[in-house]
């Protein structure tokens, strides 16, 4: 590249990065992070505006399952521009539109898909999760709701409540299984159980303080609350507790759906039919769309009972549906869960060189690296233990024995490997209690020597800033 485009380049780069950061809100979120201005994308790899080129393993927060620009995606859309069809038609029925829908009724799970309903949101995955809690409010004629510890949901009020930053008397919070920091201190399928006994505890006493709910809701595997991906035994106990007392069942698949877990939908794992799934990002392959799909009986809200002007986007629709059977079509559910497995087994074994790395969990492609503090006490996440260890229960026989209590999270740390992943062409983003998961989110149709290439560059990233934190 000439010198001269190369310092044209970057005086444009960062000319916008700066009027952005004079110009647009506090509030602004990935933007600070990462300190990019893309101007061309294709697949895995973005182009900035100063000419330099990165892995993307954000994907637009888990949206783009075919990556950027994918050419079936760019041809539906091209398709619609030149039929002349009209672009805004709030929720007119439209060819575009019953072929999404069809091609969207063809991937749910079967039992739900024989008598699903589908309402069409406004473009936001928190839209579609207001309409479902909407929706199930209505039905049941309860207003209370059962979410989980670390769940996130969306931004707007409803979601807002049933995320874990909340603190809504409607909510009853649920502890959310884990493993690595397990409220009960032991994880696995007993830390697990623990929850789920808790969970059906709190439903029966009558003394309980939480009266009967609308709806339970739940992500198959929480995104922003770290990548921690609930076990199949789990949600088959969510299931069977919600369904033997009425309780509607919600997940919430914005982050998980269409092939990303490994599985078309991350429910199909343990064959758990949910009565409402609350859907978008991907659906949209790349534009903005967001659904509810539930049970017929539950659809005994009124005419305009969640409306909305921009709920009719053609060509999210039409490239909503060339991604969806381009995922179906191409096995690349199964593709993710092969190769997640391959790359998380990847990070497990740099976890065992780097005690930094507290843990390393996901499902398929989507993957989470935990960073603590190795110096730190495991006490220190939870403050000092006022009885002097006499409460420590993690060495009970009875709860299954001593576990690895977890290190302290260690944020900036994640903040630091982030930033070393940026130096070194790779995009992810941090996520987790703490903001101290580093999180992947490839497109399903990464490659393998793209894979590799992003465990090598976040290898080098871990190493460095280990190295720095060692002093
Ligand atoms: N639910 C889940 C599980 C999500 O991950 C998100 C977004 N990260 C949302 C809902 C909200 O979606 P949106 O940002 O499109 O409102």
């Amino acid at each position: 590249m000439a010198r001269g485009t190369a310092a044209r380049e970057s005086a444009v780069h960062e000319g916008i990065l700066r009027r952005q950061s004079a110009r647009e809100s506090a509030a602004r979120t990935y933007a600070r992070a990462l300190p990019i201005v893309p101007v061309r994308a294709r697949g895995l790899t973005i182009e900035g505006a100063d000419g330099r080129r990165y892995l993307d393993c954000l994907s637009g927060a888990g949206t783009l399952a075919l990556g950027h620009n994918h050419p079936v995606v760019l041809e539906a859309i091209r398709k619609v521009l030149d039929s002349g069809a009209p672009l805004h038609v709030l929720d007119l029925a439209t060819p575009v539109k019953d072929a999404f829908t069809t091609e969207l009724f063809r991937t749910l799970p079967r039992a739900l898909a024989d008598r699903a309903r589908i309402q069409f949101c406004g473009p936001a995955g928190t839209d579609a999760v207001e309409a479902a809690l909407k929706l199930v409010r209505t039905a049941t004629g309860r207003p209370g709701l059962l979410a989980f510890t670390g769940a996130y949901h969306g931004m707007t009020a409803g979601a807002l409540e049933a995320s874990s930053g909340a603190q809504d008397v409607r909510v009853a919070r649920l502890p959310y299984p884990q493993d690595y920091r397990c409220p009960f201190g032991i994880g696995g399928p007993r830390g697990a159980e623990l929850g789920a006994r808790w969970t059906e505890s709190l439903l029966d006493d009558t003394k309980s303080g939480v009266p009967r709910p609308a709806g339970m809701i739940l992500e198959p595997v929480q995104g922003e609350g770290g990548v921690i991906p609930a076990p199949d035994t789990w949600l088959r106990r969510m299931r069977a507790i919600t369904e033997s007392r009425s309780i509607p069942l919600i997940a919430d698949e914005v982050q998980t759906g269409v092939g990303r877990t490994g599985a078309f939908w991350a429910v199909e794992h343990s064959g758990v039919v949910p009565d409402v799934m609350v859907l978008s990002k991907a659906i949209g392959g790349s534009l903005p769309l967001a659904v509810i799909v539930y049970r017929d009986d539950l659809d005994v809200w009124g005419p305009g009972a969640h409306a909305g002007t921009f709920r009719g986007n053609q060509l999210a629709m039409a490239a909503g549906t060339a991604t969806l059977a381009h995922v179906r079509e191409n096995g690349l559910a199964q593709r993710a869960g092969e190769l997640g497995a391959r790359m998380i087994g990847q990070l497990q074994s740099l976890a065992k060189e780097h005690p930094c790395i507290g843990d390393v969990r996901g499902r398929g492609l989507m993957i989470g690296v935990e960073l603590v503090d190795p110096e730190g006490s495991t006490q220190a996440s939870s403050g000092p233990d006022p009885t002097g260890g006499a409460t420590d229960f993690s060495a009970d026989p009875l709860l299954g024995g001593p576990t690895a209590a977890p290190l302290p999270a260690a944020p900036e740390l994640a903040a630091a490997v982030r930033d070393a992943c940026l130096d070194r062409g790779l995009i992810v983003e941090l996520g987790g209690r703490h903001s101290s998961v580093v999180r992947l989110l490839p497109p399903l149709t990464i490659t393998d020597e793209q894979a590799a290439a992003v465990i090598d560059r976040l290898a080098d990233a871990l190493a460095a800033v280990a190295r720095t934190h060692r002093g």
